[in-house]
């Protein structure tokens, strides 16, 4: 028999379909491969073809725009949204728009071409979450922006165009529906019950067990209870905590260590499969301090969201997340 299950913190429905039941090896995987590209943008020794750097990690000293790196931030080439300008809103009756103000940077990862954030080490992968935690915090000082979205696309299959490890961040003058259908359900989960449904997922998964897949002192990564697609996996804080941006370096350093073992489960279960990685923040300008949980998805692209999840937005899921859990659990290095 199917299942309906439903997302305690959206109210959003899935499909959790047993009838047709997916092993990992059922997956007609798309494995990612980093070929080699003497002409890549993002290499060390290429920095004069990308825009000029935000900001770098650069332990031994050096020039801005010149190797030496550990890590560099650069404005996106091709922004989805431009920072220059004043926000202006208007609309044409019925219509709302405003003028496309905000900011679009890209987070080059490592200097090294083959590197993922599955293969660098603890310490660098803490690194590449600290400078995504200092963006945020300087961009959230411009009262433009209402929302700071840090996301990554690994494989071409998940969007991505450039092989070498990167990430993104785009900040909004708006809040995203995404976040906002997660603040609504949060928020009036607290009006009822005066508790963080993020804590209470946390809690009752800590006791239940079936969907947990690792943790460390500070962070817990679990197969949510209904999962959109299969293998999705969400990294949480222990600690009550609504800005990503306000973590300490100890969790910042932990949430390193659980993501980094998470991709490697995921890579030898799922054959290096693309993913997607987002980290969920509460809104810049808003009081959600007392609801709201920061906490990073991980989205393997295993299916194709077809029809009836567009006509629907009901999602029809081939792994009960109990079995996803039990084998990213049981997946060892
Ligand atoms: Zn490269
Ligand atoms: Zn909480
Ligand atoms: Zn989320």
């Amino acid at each position: 028999m199917s299942e309906l299950r439903k997302d305690p913190i959206t109210g959003r429905w899935v499909i959790i379909s047993t009838e047709r039941r997916k092993r990992p090896n059922d997956f007609r995987l798309e494995s990612v491969e980093i070929t080699p590209d003497p002409s890549c943008p993002f290499c060390e020794g290429h920095e004069s073809v990308t825009p000029h750097e935000i900001f770098a990690v650069r332990r031994h000293g050096g020039h801005a725009d010149s190797p030496g790196w550990d890590l560099r931030v650069i404005p996106n080439q091709f922004p989805v949204l431009r920072v220059e300008g004043t926000l202006d809103r208007q609309g044409e009756g019925l219509f709302d728009k405003m003028n496309g103000i905000g900011a679009h940077e890209v987070i080059i990862e490592t200097p090294r071409h083959e590197e993922t954030l599955a293969t660098m080490s603890d310490a660098a992968v803490e690194q590449v979450l600290w400078a995504s935690r200092e963006r945020v915090r300087d961009l959230k000082q411009d009262r433009r922006f209402r929302y700071i979205i840090v996301f990554k696309n690994h494989g071409a299959a998940a969007g991505s165009s450039v092989d070498h490890s990167h990430s993104q961040l785009i900040a909004l003058p708006i809040v995203p529906r995404e976040v906002r259908d997660e603040v609504e359900g949060a928020r009036l989960h607290y009006q009822q019950k005066e508790r963080c449904v993020f804590c209470d997922v946390l809690r009752q998964d800590s006791t239940d067990g079936r969907r947990l897949i690792a943790e460390t002192a500070d962070m817990i990564a679990l197969a949510p209870y209904a999962p959109r697609f299969p293998f999705e996996t969400w990294i949480l804080p222990r600690r009550h905590q609504a800005h990503f941006e306000d973590a300490p370096r100890q969790e910042i350093a932990s949430l390193a260590r659980l993501l980094a073992d998470v991709l490697r489960r995921m890579n030898r279960t799922l054959r290096n499969p693309p993913y997607n990685l987002l980290i969920h923040s509460a809104p810049l300008a808003e009081p959600a301090a007392d609801f709201y949980h920061w906490h990073v998805e991980v989205i393997p692209k295993l299916t194709k969201v077809a029809g009836f999840e567009w006509a629907t937005g009901f999602y029809v899921n081939p792994v009960p997340p109990e079995e996803a859990a039990q084998v990213l659990r049981e997946s060892r290095g």
